[in-house]
């Protein structure tokens, strides 16, 4: 089976750009899963080309949400990201979301968020935590992230929830964490809030 670059999971299709990520979550399920997710091979043989990515969209039309999230930290590839979105636009697109740890403007080396007005209806980013520290132990980011990295994170939602339509901060579901001040944090940062299952316990998410 050749490794799924789209693939549709409960009514959204997902976007699939790499596998390659700026940090290793504690509770991540990428190796576990050997890179299969819920039927899906999400094991890259090399990252896609926005060409061939637009060309296995299909019907988007038929799809609640365009999601790109795959097992790896879409903004790697921002302008692939920019190409596909504005592509699916053109072609009437549902809303489309990000999914993404956050490091965006660091890996960047600057505020990335305006770019992807118009583009991206719907950041989501996976914070976890309201502790600088704890945030360095659940996502062990590689080193060049480790210092600035729950900074970056807090700055790309708030730069997120005042130039894009919606930006939501989530955590996942892990003993140890405070929620309520992850919430407030997130109200801080103008962003909604959402506590999602462990994945390796969750029936289905989206
Ligand atoms: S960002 Fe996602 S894919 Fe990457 S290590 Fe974290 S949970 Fe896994």
């Amino acid at each position: 089976m050749p490794p799924s670059i789209v693939y549709p999971y409960l009514g959204n299709l997902y976007i699939n750009l790499t596998n390659r990520c700026p940090v290793s979550c504690s509770f991540c399920v990428k190796s576990s899963w050997k890179l299969s997710y819920r039927g899906h091979d999400l094991r890259l043989r090399r990252d896609p080309q926005p060409s061939d990515v637009i060309e296995a969209l299909g019907d988007i039309k038929k799809y609640r949400e365009l999601v790109f999230c795959g097992f790896g930290e879409s903004t790697y590839r921002l302008d692939e990201l920019k190409a596909v979105a504005r592509a699916a636009r053109e072609r009437g697109s549902p809303p489309i979301r990000l999914n993404t740890i956050g490091l965006a403007n660091l890996i960047h080396q600057r505020d990335v968020v305006p770019e992807l007005a118009g583009l991206v209806d719907t950041v989501s980013v996976s914070l976890n935590t309201a502790d600088p520290a704890q945030w360095r132990e659940l996502h062990r980011p590689l080193k060049v992230y480790a210092e600035r990295g729950f900074a970056a994170a807090q700055e790309f939602v708030k730069s997120s929830s005042r130039m894009l339509p919606r930006a939501v901060v989530t955590a996942v579901d892990l003993p140890g964490i405070d929620v309520a001040r992850l919430e407030d944090l997130a109200k801080d940062l103008g962003a909604s809030f959402r506590l999602r299952p462990r994945l390796a316990e969750a029936p289905e998410t989206a």
